[in-house]
């Protein structure tokens, strides 16, 4: 039998199931995540993507080729954007101020995350060219009184669940609905702290 749960993949021992709270969300999210990360002892990724309704997880590198994720982005009535710090990255909120003459402008936005480190999710936007059309976006910084939990995590090193309330939070300009998730991360660390003391030194490898 295995030591892992088979849903959020902690150790049975730190399963955190019992403490996600559904969430609905309108704005969908794609989590690209890389095959590293499924059972890393940090993995916010599959919490998010157990407590909002309107989730997909994939895990991969390179997702060119990835027949699911095609088939989303070549539908008509929404469009998607990035969050990664590229070149060209835009803000989040200027997503939602398009100009008058973009006919586009009535399709909704869903969101693709990647979870990965830094060096992987630069990798892995190499590789899926499926991606460089999409728009990249950077979010901002969470305000310091959410962040405390992460308080040994340099700044602006947001994790994929904490990245994916901000946006949530930033596009549907409701933060309150979103707050269920923060809550159900403070669980997982405090979780882990519990049962790893040492864990909280380790912080992840800064590749
Ligand atoms: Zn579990």
């Amino acid at each position: 039998m295995s030591r892992y749960c088979s849903s959020c993949h902690k150790a049975k021992a730190i399963c955190v199931c019992d403490a996600i709270t559904p969430i609905t969300n309108s704005i969908p999210v794609i989590i690209l995540q890389h095959p590293d990360e499924v059972s890393h002892p940090k993995n916010s990724a599959c919490l998010l993507s157990l407590a909002l309704d309107n989730c997909e997880r994939w895990i991969g590198e390179n997702f060119s080729e990835h027949g699911a994720l095609n088939e989303t982005l070549a539908q008509t009535q929404r469009r998607y954007a990035v969050l990664y710090p590229g070149e060209h990255a835009i803000s989040l909120s200027s997503l939602t101020e398009q100009p008058v003459e973009d006919n586009n402008r009535e399709r909704p936005w869903g969101i693709i995350l990647l979870d990965g480190t830094w060096k992987k999710a630069y990798k892995m936007y190499q590789l899926s060219k499926n991606l460089h059309d999409l728009p990249t976006v950077n979010i901002t910084p969470m305000s310091p009184s959410q962040y405390t939990i992460r308080k040994s995590a340099k700044l602006g090193a947001l994790s994929t669940l904490e990245a994916g309330f901000t946006a949530l939070s930033e596009l549907s300009g409701n933060s309150e609905h979103y707050q269920p998730l923060l809550a159900s991360f403070e669980t997982m660390i405090a979780r882990q702290l519990a049962f790893m003391p040492s864990s909280h030194s380790t912080n992840r490898p800064s590749e």
